[in-house]
């Protein structure tokens, strides 16, 4: 076996582990993240608020059209139980009870004004309570695919540190110092494949005598460009 291959094989462990544990980091930010739920929530506090308020104006323009029209029908017993016989008496109570009339059908049209945004208010409530439902359901169904990733690469995981276990125990200590300084400095690629000639990392030709030594069973041989330790079948 050449000295390269065992890194390259170390390597190949080593980038499987790079990939699951971002998918896993990925994952778990996504189980953690509930803007989007707090937000739908926020709209449905709003709704409801907007809906009480609206009920409240509602029941007092009812009342304000109920009051006027106790004050209509108080006068008019004034104006025809015959107690009243004094002409300019009942010449007021009549202008009276045509002002009471008057105000009492701008009162109706405010409590016409008041059961309509009621409604529109009523309706924005359902609006946002269904969001709500139709987003619980949804991330239900998201999370628990999420979660069932997440334990099959925490397996993965498990299984790839007993890999790299067995992978890193036939390589001399300085190698594979030498590896993990390469691939913290060379973005997670230390080995370098040639393939057709040329470094796989970064496309420089590699001449034939340097893939025979990259060959080597006792030395390492790097890419004259980027550094990178050669391996080559
Ligand atoms: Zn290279």
């Amino acid at each position: 076996m050449s000295a390269a291959l065992g890194l390259f094989r170390l390597q190949q462990v080593d980038r499987q582990m790079d990939q699951t544990l971002a998918r896993l980091n990925v994952i778990q930010q996504t189980l953690g993240n509930d803007s989007e739920l707090r937000a739908v929530l926020d709209q449905v506090e709003a709704a409801k608020a907007e809906d009480a308020r609206a009920e409240k104006s509602l029941r007092e323009a009812e009342a304000a059209v109920q009051s006027q029209q106790v004050k209509i029908e108080q006068a008019e017993s004034s104006l025809y139980g015959g107690r009243v016989h004094n002409p300019k008496e009942l010449q007021d109570l009549q202008s009276d009870i045509a002002a009471l009339k008057r105000f009492l059908s701008t009162l109706e049209e405010r409590q016409l004004e008041s059961m309509l945004a009621a409604e529109t208010a009523q309706a924005a409530l359902q609006h946002a309570e269904s969001a709500l439902t139709e987003l619980q359901s949804r991330r239900g169904s998201e999370h628990s695919l999420l979660i069932g990733e997440q334990a099959s690469l925490s397996k993965k995981v498990e299984r790839l540190q007993v890999e790299r276990q067995a992978a890193a125990n036939d390589i001399p200590a300085p190698s594979r110092e030498l590896y993990e300084r390469l691939r913290q400095q060379r973005r997670g690629i230390a080995v370098a494949e040639v393939t057709d000639n040329t470094c796989s990392a970064c496309g420089t030709p590699v001449t034939a005598a340097l893939q025979q030594s990259a060959r080597s069973t006792t030395q390492i041989t790097h890419c004259s460009s980027c550094g990178r330790i050669l391996y080559a079948n």
